[in-house]
């Protein structure tokens, strides 16, 4: 019949109070050292460089707003003044 005993800890070891000096320096931190990283996948755009459009989409920058109320230029149907 196996029977499972806890091993006794010695409670005497957790208090550094009550560990035996020895002649040993004592252990430093590692040095701090900056490590290679992969790097980014995603190129960097250039700040004038257009975003990527869905396929089939066109880029509404640039386009001359035309308004469908009067048919000038500048401001469309909602913001035109000459309704009326
Ligand atoms: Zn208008």
């Amino acid at each position: 019949m196996n029977v499972i005993t806890s091993i006794p800890t010695k409670k005497v070891y957790y208090f550094p109070m009550h560990w035996e000096k020895t002649s040993i320096k004592p252990v430093l931190p590692p040095i701090e050292r900056k490590m290679p990283r992969r790097p980014k996948k995603n190129r960097r755009m250039a700040k004038d460089e257009p975003k990527k459009l869905k396929l089939g989409h066109l880029s509404r920058k640039c386009l001359l707003m035309t308004c469908t109320q009067c048919g000038q230029h500048g401001h469309n149907k909602r913001s035109c003044t000459n309704s009326k």
